[in-house]
């Protein structure tokens, strides 16, 4: 299906052109307004990308209406970069979880409604890909958007702000809305909107639990570090993608430590030092500092050089992204389980280039 211009009565996709393996198509801003409204409401301006920014622009004054807010599922660069520059054309205030990413005076938080383009949009915490995820359900159409939490094909990720507890609780929320009719369909953060809703939460909600099966029986088999369970749990996998399995067994870890199944986090894995080697490799100081703050300072000079590191060719990128929503330095640096140079090894001699645009803002993502 086309995704550029789907949409529900209320609601009108605006596909951005950051094609990924990690964005699917590329970001889908949506558009919302009531029939006979003044104004509407974009949700995710997408990344910073002035011809996007301008047909959104476009989408909305093309109809008499004017831009009256813009809201944020997350932070994740893909979603937010060009809320600013969309902010600046329109004069619109831009609403997020994350005070970081607001202009204007209001946030937005699970519980608010905002009331606004003719409709009612009522705001609903959904952490777990990112602890500031949010979807925003909209009732007359019974349409939810989900932004990263549920994509429009394959499964999402936890990011390096996620966790799985919360990912699992936010599941459950949205299977019991969809279960109860309230939500008819989903309108993703990427990929095309999703009519069952109810059975792709319910396969959503399998995907993880298999998952956590897989890792309990390993760790009932005697595996001890995250290596060892990828081997056993993902041995069929190709090892380009292993360091993208070796992230999500770590989440899964992680989730386990805290209900208590396991002893501590990570025992013996070297990764906890990642940090500092990826630095070492690229020969910049290390700044990063464990939690969700990255320092832009240093994360911009590991850009720089991690773009000049990683000439891969695009479909071994893909291959080794594994589909997966990438956009968090940290996560990136968290998942790069060994040196550098044997992971440029593995991306294999490069024929043609990423390109340091496509790298920036689809692997590394926000600064
Ligand atoms: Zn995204």
């Amino acid at each position: 299906m086309t995704i550029d211009g789907s949409g529900t009565a209320l609601t009108t996709c605006v596909l951005a052109p950051n094609p990924s393996p990690m964005t699917l198509e590329g970001t889908n801003t949506w558009v919302i307004a009531a029939p006979g409204a003044s104004s509407a409401v974009v949700i995710d301006p997408g990344p910073e990308d002035e011809g996007h920014l301008r047909r959104v622009v476009d989408r909305v004054t093309e109809t008499g209406r004017r831009v009256a807010q813009i809201l944020l599922t997350h932070g994740h660069s893909d979603h937010s970069a060009g809320a600013r520059r969309l902010a600046a054309l329109t004069g619109a205030p831009v609403r997020a979880a994350d005070p970081a990413h607001r202009l204007g005076a209001d946030g937005l938080t699970g519980g608010d409604v905002v009331t606004a383009a003719g409709c009612e949009l009522r705001v609903i915490g959904t952490p777990g890909h990112s602890a500031d995820s949010l979807s925003l359900l909209l009732p007359e159409d019974g349409a939810l958007l989900t932004g990263d939490t549920v994509l429009g094909r394959g499964t999402t990720v936890i990011g390096g702000d996620g966790s799985l507890a919360d990912y699992l609780r936010t599941l459950d929320a949205m299977k019991a809305l969809a279960d109860n009719a309230s939500v008819r369909v989903l309108l993703p953060g990427h990929g095309p909107l999703v009519s069952d809703p109810s059975s792709t939460l319910a396969y959503y909600i399998d995907h993880r639990a298999e998952r956590l099966a897989e890792v309990r029986a390993a760790l009932a088999a005697g595996d001890r570090t995250a290596q060892e369970i990828v081997a056993r749990v993902y041995h069929d996998v190709d090892p380009a993608v292993r360091p993208f399995a070796e992230w999500s067994v770590r989440a899964q870890l992680d989730y386990l430590a805290t209900r208590g199944e396991r002893e501590s986090r990570l025992p013996g894995v070297p990764g906890q030092g990642l940090p500092g080697a990826l630095a070492q490799a690229l020969g910049v100081d290390d700044q990063h500092r464990p939690g969700r703050d990255v320092q832009p300072a240093a994360g911009g000079k590991v850009r720089e050089r991690l773009v000049d590191r990683l000439p891969g060719r695009p479909h071994q990128l893909r291959k080794l992204l594994l589909r997966q929503v990438v956009v968090h330095l940290k996560a990136l640096i968290r998942l790069l389980a060994e040196p550098l140079r044997q992971v440029e090894q593995r991306l294999g001699d490069s024929s043609g280039h990423v390109g340091k645009d496509e790298v920036r803002s689809h692997i590394v993502g926000a600064p």
